[in-house]
């Protein structure tokens, strides 16, 4: 360890402090820097000094080391057969933080911290390499340059949890601080979700897990679904408005990537999204400004929509650009007498797609569904029409059948714990009525998840009856 890596970087979870100058805390951070996956983000004015391993000390107590370009790793857990690869992930995410943060990889070629991989944590305290004023945690803590860890159950999540923490350290050095506490933990998480090939060492970060056993023990989806049954789900503005001390509870650690996942996707969002990076020294309600910059009251709305949407839907592998409310394409219009045909063109590769027609409560309306379309490529194309494939169901309907929707206002997508849109099969022919006020919307059966390799759509045409 040379001279450099000794010096100390404080930090504290102090949003005055932290906004008083960009400047300030480049040069020298003064601000706690207290993280973990279950961690407890200080809000006290602690200091941490970087541990200075003492090598033969350490070696003595039966901590063993291993070293690489921008991280050493101690471990007592000297049967892992995965310290190597922990630390050639470390060493590859280095690139990508600096590409997704728009640092110079110059910049941080130099970067180097000493994470503690503890099966038995008295064994690293005697040997002073958890510093007395180390608050405890359940999972993995980051400060300065030091990352402590507790070996998690399956190899995935202890990668996950080693780049969590890597992401505040990194946050910390090169942006200076690490915006409010949601986007903080958000963005750890956020980027701590990778795909790794062991074969090929290649990684990706802020990888879109496509499948539970991509991420072992990982759970935050199932977070999310869980706490909307009970009716304790969250808003967006909710989630803007976590403190810094609420992170002891796991939940908020799901929120918070969801919100990074959904913000950093949806259209109206992902420019400004991406630009938040340049603004992590701002206090939290100015820091919510900059999510949501030049974005009209309507568009607002249509956000808290299509969260609710997502949260209601999510799933590994949800494609929020494919989740979000589209407009349905309107065909030639016909009129028969009494009734007033209209027609719509209906994408197989897009979730709820509003026709504009507005129904009120009891309204009736006869629609049909025809056409074929592409559900799923596999190596051969599931080929379906309005009623769906009965190989495979979803949600209790037959995948890609023709479903219908009456949604309501859209500021009624407030109350987060409702779900906006109750969705009625239609098939090839169906009368619905509409239970409550609301735009008349359709869609194939299929998850967010799996439209991507549909292809097509099908013609439906609505009649309205009164
Ligand atoms: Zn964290």
């Amino acid at each position: 360890m040379n001279t450099d890596d000794k010096k100390i970087i404080r930090a504290h979870w102090d949003r005055s402090v932290a906004s008083k100058s960009e400047s300030r805390l480049r040069t020298r951070p003064v601000i706690l820097l207290a993280f973990l996956l279950g961690c407890v983000i200080g809000s006290t004015d602690l200091h941490a000094d970087d541990v200075v391993v003492d090598e033969p000390l350490v070696a003595a107590a039966g901590i063993i080391r291993q070293t690489g370009q921008h991280i050493t790793l101690y471990t007592d857990d000297r049967d892992r057969k995965d310290l190597a690869e922990l630390v050639a992930v470390f060493d590859l995410a280095v690139n990508q933080w600096c590409d997704h943060f728009e640092v110079d990889r110059k910049a941080a070629a130099d970067w180097k911290v000493d994470a503690f991989l503890m099966a038995d944590p008295t064994r690293f305290k005697k040997v002073g390499l958890i510093p007395d004023d180390l608050p405890k945690f359940p999972a993995g803590y980051a400060i300065g340059k030091n990352i402590w860890l507790y070996p998690q159950p399956g190899n995935y999540y202890t990668r996950h949890l080693l780049l969590h923490e890597g992401t505040h350290l990194f946050m910390n050095r090169f942006l200076g601080n690490f915006g409010p506490p949601w986007f903080s933990e958000g963005m750890a998480e956020w980027l701590g979700l990778h795909r790794w090939d062991a074969q090929t060492r290649s990684l990706q970060l802020g990888y879109r897990v496509q499948d539970r056993r991509e991420a072992d023990y990982w759970g935050r989806v199932k977070i999310v679904r869980r706490e909307l049954a009970q009716g304790s789900g969250m808003s967006l503005e909710d989630v803007f408005a976590i403190g810094p001390t609420a992170f002891q509870n796991v939940r908020f650690y799901g929120w918070s990537w969801a919100a990074c996942e959904f913000l950093t996707h949806h259209p109206l969002t992902a420019k400004n999204f991406s630009r938040l990076k340049r603004h992590v020294e701002l206090p939290a309600h100015l820091f919510r400004r900059k999510v949501l910059t030049r974005l009209s009251r309507q568009e607002k709305l249509a956000l808290a929509r299509d969260w609710n949407l997502f949260v209601h839907e999510i799933d590994y592998g949800y494609d929020i650009s494919r989740g979000t409310l589209a407009n349905a394409e309107p065909l030639e219009t016909e009129n028969h007498g009494s009734s007033n045909d209209q027609k719509f063109q209906i994408a197989a590769d897009r979730s709820w797609q509003a026709t504009g027609i507005q129904l009120s409560k009891g309204d009736q309306v006869t629609i049909f569904g025809t056409g074929q379309y592409r559900v799923k490529m596999t190596d051969q194309p599931w080929t379906c029409e309005s009623g769906g494939v009965t190989l495979r169901y979803y949600q209790g309907n037959p995948l890609g059948m023709l479903m219908a929707a009456v949604l309501p206002p859209a500021d009624e997508a407030e109350d987060i714990n409702q779900a906006l849109i109750i969705a009625q099969p239609v098939g090839y022919q169906q009368t619905i009525m509409a239970n409550h006020d609301g735009q008349l919307c359709f869609r194939i059966n299929e998850s967010p998840t799996d439209l991507s390799d549909n292809l097509g759509g099908l013609e439906v045409t609505v009649q309205k009856l009164k």
